[in-house]
C-alpha cells in the first residue's frame, strides 16, 4: 500500500485542514515537552506569525531515565488542547501506549508514533481504528525497509494518512546526537507515494545544527520540517540544547521559503 510502483501520485495527506506532501510543506513547531499554557502559548503564537502550520508538544514523553521530566501527561494533552483552541493551529504529540487511543483519535490533529516505538506492531496495528493521520518517526536504527514496513502495518490495518519523519539514525559518530540520513528524502520519495518530514532538532541535537539541516532537508525535497522552538531554551525541562529561540525559528523558515521556490 505504501509501495510508489502501484500509486504514482504523491499522497496528499489531510491534517485538519493542512495539506502535507504534493509541494504542501508540514512545518511543524513547538516545545519538546508541554511544560505550562503560557509556555506553549508564546511559542505556538510565534511560531504562527513565523509560517508555522501545525504545533508540537509532548505531553507523554519516552524518556531514556525514569528519573527524567516524564512529561505532563493528560494535562499536557489538556493544555495543547487549550492552546490550539487560542491559536488555531492543528496539534501533533506522542501516543506511547493504546490506552490512550480514542483519547487522541478525539482530540490529536496529527498522532506521532515515536522513533522507539516504531516497530511496536500491536500499536502500530491499532492505529488502524482510527482515522486521524499518523506521524510515523523512523526507529533509532532502522532500515528504509523496516520503516515502510512499519508504515505498511498502519495502512494495512485500515488507515492510510501516514506521514513518515526522518530524525536521525544512530551511527559511530558521539559527537552529534544521531546522524540526519538526508539521503533517506530522495530514497523514501521514490520508494512511497507518502510525505516525508525531516526532524532536524533530534538528529543534531545541538540549535545551531538545526538551520543549517533543515535547508538541506528542503532542498533534498523534504515535504516538510518538525522543529523544537522555547522561549526560553536554558531553562527548558527536555532538549533545550536542540531548541530553537522563536526569533532563530522565525529566520530559519524565511529562508526555507525562498529554498521550498526553487526545489
Ligand atoms: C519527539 O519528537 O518528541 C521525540 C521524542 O522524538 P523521537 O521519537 O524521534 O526521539
Ligand atoms: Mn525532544
Amino acid at each position: 500500500l505504501a509501495n510508489r510502483a502501484f500509486h504514482p501520485e504523491d499522497s496528499v495527506i489531510d491534517v485538519s485542514g493542512v495539506k502535507v506532501g504534493g509541494g504542501h510543506l508540514a512545518l511543524i513547531a513547538g516545545p519538546c515537552s508541554v511544560e505550562s499554557y503560557d509556555q506553549v502559548l508564546e511559542v505556538a503564537e510565534a511560531a504562527k506569525a513565523s509560517g508555522a502550520n501545525v504545533l508540537r508538544g509532548g505531553a507523554f514523553k519516552p524518556r531514556t531515565s525514569p528519573y527524567s521530566f516524564q512529561g505532563l501527561g493528560l494535562e499536557g494533552l489538556k493544555i495543547l488542547c487549550e492552546v490550539k483552541e487560542t491559536v488555531g493551529l492543528p496539534i501533533v504529540t506522542e501516543l506511547m501506549s493504546p490506552q490512550y487511543l480514542d483519547l487522541f483519535n478525539e482530540k490529536v490533529d496529527l498522532i506521532q508514533i515515536g522513533a522507539r516505538n516504531m516497530q511496536n506492531f500491536d500499536l502500530l496495528k491499532q492505529l488502524g481504528q482510527v482515522d486521524r493521520p499518523i506521524l510515523l518517526k523512523r526507529g533509532l536504527n532502522a532500515t528504509y525497509e523496516e520503516w515502510i514496513m512499519s508504515a505498511e502495518y498502519i495502512m494495512a490495518s485500515g488507515n492510510e494518512n501516514v506521514i513518515l519523519c526522518e530524525r536521525g539514525i544512530r551511527t559511530f559518530e558521539t559527537f552529534t546526537r544521531n546522524t540526519l540520513d538526508l539521503q533517506s528524502i530522495p530514497v523514501l520519495r521514490k520508494k512511497t507515494h507518502l510525505p516525508v518530514v525531516v526532524d532536524p532538532s533530534h538528529a543534531g541535537g545541538k540549535w545551531w545544527l538545526v538551520e543549517p539541516m533543515a535547508k538541506a532537508a528542503v532542498a533534498a525535497g523534504a515535504d516538510g520540517l518538525m522543529i523544537e522552538v522555547h522561549n526560553n531554551p536554558e531553562c527548558a525541562l527536555c532538549d533545550g540544547a536542540q531548541s530553537l529561540k522563536p526569533e532563530k525559528y522565525d529566520s530559519l523558515l524565511a529562508q526555507v521559503k525562498q529554498i521550498a521556490q526553487v526545489v
